[in-house]
């Protein structure tokens, strides 16, 4: 490891400069030289974003080996919610890794996961009552949550929606909508799952002449095609993003997802809401079904939780919980006692520093000024998201149709200029926004003029 003198960062959080600055052409000399080895020894399959190597995070920033200083805007996927390297997280895991760093919950548990069970079930929607389990990552908690509403209710069938995104693993690829790059090449897929359109309102109605589609409406269309594929009285549970990210960071019309939630209800089919991606202060609520008041039965988490440590769970109703056998939950690493303590941090750090509302700002800054640009940019489709979870959706103008290649070069011109940011969507063609919590509001704005003046250069 050579690491010189002028580009030595070897402390992240929101100690370090909070600026954009470019120091060498992106990516720079050492970041060429990572990639050089990278490309040796690790499969393309496992792929990057930016060929751009970290050194340090913190705050609104990313420093990479060579010195450049990125505004993030993407939080390594809505995972830094709390600021990269946060204090409270560093300190308490740091006290935890010197204390013990593993025993294996399933042989001699631990305060930690205890404790972030309680917070869990505090926090999760509904005053009923909880119980939730621990585990490493989001498809992880997504296929625990299909095994306990199949135990629980004795079915086997699983609906999900088009454009949803539920993970890698073999069943979590069956619930996920997106043929390439997650499934291509890799079935045969866990069976029993049953596909239904969603509501997405900028595109919804487009066959009928474009009239509007609301959320009841979607909701009974939704429900009918499951009622013709697979009959509800067949179906353990619907898994559902209250806002789907990977597929589009599409949010449903109002009323969208409290008929499918009563519809759940009526029938005796778990209701699972995935968030993964939206859960814990990112969309300016604990959870993204708060914003309807919809009561999931049980709802996933990760990304978020763990500010930065790989955990996750499944949160919800006792009952459901403990139907399940001794034994038949469980893993190796689930609630690591490291990633439990960074959980309770990074939970702690939401509450002290109010970044719930923080979510809330920045979703407003951010919606007024793409809004604005919107109005000048035909190509700007639509602007949509809540609280720190923001996509722009792009299209040839005066149509629908996706233009995937212009969200594809205003990221990389903002890569180009010192801006992290990522894009997604079933056709390819939204960027999305996914600040950490903790940005400084002159980094956000700048942030946004990068993005503004992507466009601009891009104009035909
Ligand atoms: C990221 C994501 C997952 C998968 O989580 P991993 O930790 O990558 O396994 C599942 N559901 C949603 C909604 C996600 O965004």
């Amino acid at each position: 490891m050579t690491t010189s003198a002028a580009t030595a960062v070897v402390v992240g959080g929101p100690g370090l400069p909070q600026r954009r600055e470019l120091r060498t052409s992106i990516p720079g000399p050492r970041s060429l030289e990572l990639q050089r080895r990278r490309v040796a020894v690790v499969p393309a399959g496992v792929s990057s974003v930016m060929p751009v190597y970290a050194a340090a995070a913190g705050g609104g920033v990313l420093v990479d080996v060579d010195g450049n200083s990125f505004i993030d805007l993407g939080s390594g996927i809505a995972v830094t919610s709390v600021g990269n390297a946060a204090p409270r997280v560093v300190a308490d895991a740091a006290a935890q890794l010197a204390r013990f760093t593993h025993t294996c919950a399933m042989i001699t548990p631990y305060e930690g996961y205890v404790e972030l069970a309680e917070a869990l079930t505090a926090i999760a929607p509904g005053d009923h009552e909880k119980r939730a389990a621990l585990f490493n990552t989001g498809s992880e908690a997504v296929e625990n949550a299909v095994k306990i509403a199949r135990y629980a209710t004795g079915r086997a069938a699983v609906a999900v929606v088009d454009h949803a995104y539920h993970g890698r693993t073999n069943l979590t690829m069956a619930l996920t909508a997106k043929n390439v790059p997650y499934k291509d090449g890799f079935g045969p897929f866990a069976p029993e799952v049953y596909r239904a359109p969603t509501s997405y309102p900028f595109r919804d109605g487009l066959d009928l002449d474009g009239a509007p589609i609301d959320g009841p409406a979607a909701a009974a269309r939704t429900i009918a095609q499951l009622d013709r594929a697979v009959g509800a009285s067949r179906l353990a549970a619907l898994v559902i993003e209250p806002i789907q990210g990977e597929g589009g960071f599409i949010v449903p019309a109002p009323g969208f997802l409290p008929a499918l939630a009563a519809w759940c209800r009526d029938h005796g089919i778990v209701f699972v809401a995935d968030e993964v991606q939206t859960g814990i202060a990112r969309t300016g609520a604990w959870f993204a079904c708060d914003h309807e008041g919809v009561v999931p039965d049980l709802v996933t988490t990760a990304k978020g939780l763990g500010g930065g440590l790989p955990i996750a769970a499944v949160t919800g109703r006792a009952d459901l919980m403990d139907a399940v056998h001794p034994g038949g939950l469980g893993g190796t690493y689930g609630g690591n006692p490291v990633a439990c303590a960074a959980a309770l941090a990074a939970l702690r750090t939401v509450r002290e520093e109010n970044l719930i509302d923080r979510a809330v700002q920045i979703g407003a800054i951010a919606l007024d000024r793409l809004r604005e640009l919107q109005r000048s940019d035909p190509r700007i489709g639509d602007v949509r998201g809540r609280g720190a979870m923001i996509g722009i959706e792009f299209v040839h103008p005066g149509t629908h149709e996706p233009d995937p290649g212009l969200a594809r070069r205003v990221a990389a011109s903002a890569h180009q200029a010192g801006v992290i940011v990522l894009t997604c969507g079933t056709f390819g063609n939204v960027v999305r926004l996914l600040p950490p919590l903790t940005i400084p509001t002159d980094l956000l704005l700048e942030g946004l003029e990068v993005l503004a003046a992507a466009l601009e250069e891009g104009r035909p």
